[in-house]
């Protein structure tokens, strides 16, 4: 089945350049090197894990293994709000995290949703893959689960991200009994100038996702994040469900997703990718039929900008058991990371539209 030449796309000439620039440049890639493995793959703020994943990978690790130890090293990073440590917390202030794990030799997955205090999720998820029948443990389960296998609860709220929620709480509603940034109450000394309106703090994404492939094609997956910032509690975005943030089909290769969490859910995006690669497509094919999918089937305004494309971003990354890779963007600007065994680097993603 050909989706591309079944399928209207979208308002159909003006989106559809973009989308057949991307495909041709994702078909001059054919001339480049062939593939090579291992190699590891990542979302852009990925550059420590995939190191971490190759250097435990040329050691003779297990893929997940290795990736869940490189992605480790972000969720400590109290600097990347978007993971683990650190992360922006949901609209009450707690930081609530999401993250799934898939070994491809055993088909087996695992993940945990809404985990508060614990601040490595995708370790969490390792060890309900390791240890259980299930494969997704949300809220109190998760965190008594993690605290019988060993794991230490903290507070994961850094000042950082505390004052982060604290502006855009204030500025939540004008009527509120918290004051506006310019309307608080000065009691330092007189200064001169400052102010203008205060910036409007909008919710943000963003999320850690590793793929990799170890030297006998065997593939591993992780997909780690502290979700839509200041969320509804109890919000689970794509990153823990199994097919939708990140799939594995040892058979065919890896996947997984960063963006607009609600768009991959309602897309399966990463089993979608999977499915792409194996009847055919190139990994950056395989991104871009995920995203214009879910351009087609989004279909609530305000979630479209006037052109009847999506406003929103979702980043779909591809590994095929090959060692080929790939990853697209609904629009033009991202990147993601790529480590060869040589170095890690970014590398542009293809793009659905300019
Ligand atoms: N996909 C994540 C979520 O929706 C967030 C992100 O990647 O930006 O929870």
């Amino acid at each position: 089945m050909d989706t591309l030449n079944r399928r209207t796309f979208l308002a159909a000439s003006a989106a559809s350049v973009p989308f057949l620039s991307a495909m041709s440049s994702a078909s001059s890639r054919a001339s480049q090197p062939g593939p090579s493995r291992p190699l590891a793959i990542s979302s852009r703020n990925g550059t420590p894990a995939v190191k971490r994943t190759m250097e435990l990978l040329r050691g003779g690790a297990d893929p997940l293994e290795a990736i869940v130890a490189g992605i480790t090293l972000v969720e400590d990073d109290p600097n990347d709000m978007s993971v683990g440590y650190g992360g922006l917390p949901n609209e009450q202030g707690v930081v609530e995290l999401d993250a799934s794990v898939m070994h491809g030799r055993n088909h087996k997955a695992g993940a945990v949703a809404a985990l508060q205090s614990i601040r490595n999720p995708a370790q969490v998820a390792l060890e309900v893959l390791r240890r259980t029948d299930h494969v997704l443990l949300v809220g109190e389960g998760a965190l008594a689960f993690a605290k019988a296998v060993g794991f230490k609860p903290q507070n994961l709220l850094t000042d950082q991200a505390r004052e982060a929620w604290l502006r855009w709480k204030q500025q939540l509603n004008p009527r509120d009994d918290w004051l506006d940034k310019d309307q608080q109450v000065d009691t330092k000394p007189a200064r001169s100038g400052g102010g203008g309106p205060p910036p409007h703090i909008p919710f943000t994404h963003g999320t850690i996702h590793c793929s990799a492939v170890d030297a006998n094609g065997d593939l591993g997956a992780c997909t780690s994040t502290s979700g839509l910032s200041y969320k509804l509690p109890g919000r689970v975005g794509d990153s823990p469900i199994i097919g939708a943030g990140m799939f594995v089909d040892n058979e065919v290769g890896s996947a997984g997703a960063t963006g607009r969490g609600e768009a991959v859910i309602q897309s399966c995006g990463a089993f979608q990718a999977i499915q792409h690669m194996a009847d055919g497509d190139d990994p950056t094919e395989a991104c871009l039929r995920v995203l214009k999918w879910i351009a087609e089937h989004t279909k609530r305004h305000d979630l479209l900008n006037d052109r009847g494309e999506p406003n929103f971003n979702v980043i779909m990354y591809a590994l095929r058991k090959d060692g080929a890779y790939g990853s697209a963007a609904m629009r033009k600007g991202s990147s993601f990371t790529v480590h060869d065994g040589t170095q890690a680097r970014h590398e542009p993603c293809a793009s659905l539209f300019e």
